[in-house]
C-alpha cells in the first residue's frame, strides 16, 4: 500500500470511518495530530476515532 498523500511506501493503514488509507511515517503523524485536534474540538466519539494498525 502507498501513502495516499505523497505516494511513498506506507507504513500504516489507519482505518477511519471504516475506510483504510495508506500513510507513510511522515503523514501518519499529521493524521494522528489532526485526529487529536478534531477530537478535542467535538469531544471523543468512538465511532469517529481512527484505529491504526501496523501493516
Ligand atoms: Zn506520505
Amino acid at each position: 500500500m502507498r501513502c495516499h498523500v505523497c505516494g511513498a511506501q506506507s507504513a500504516y493503514a489507519p482505518e477511519h470511518r471504516h475506510v483504510k488509507v495508506g500513510l507513510c511515517e511522515t503523514h501518519i503523524k499529521h493524521y494522528m495530530d489532526s485526529l487529536e485536534r478534531s477530537d478535542a474540538l467535538r469531544g471523543l466519539d468512538p465511532d469517529e476515532s481512527g484505529v491504526v494498525e501496523p501493516i
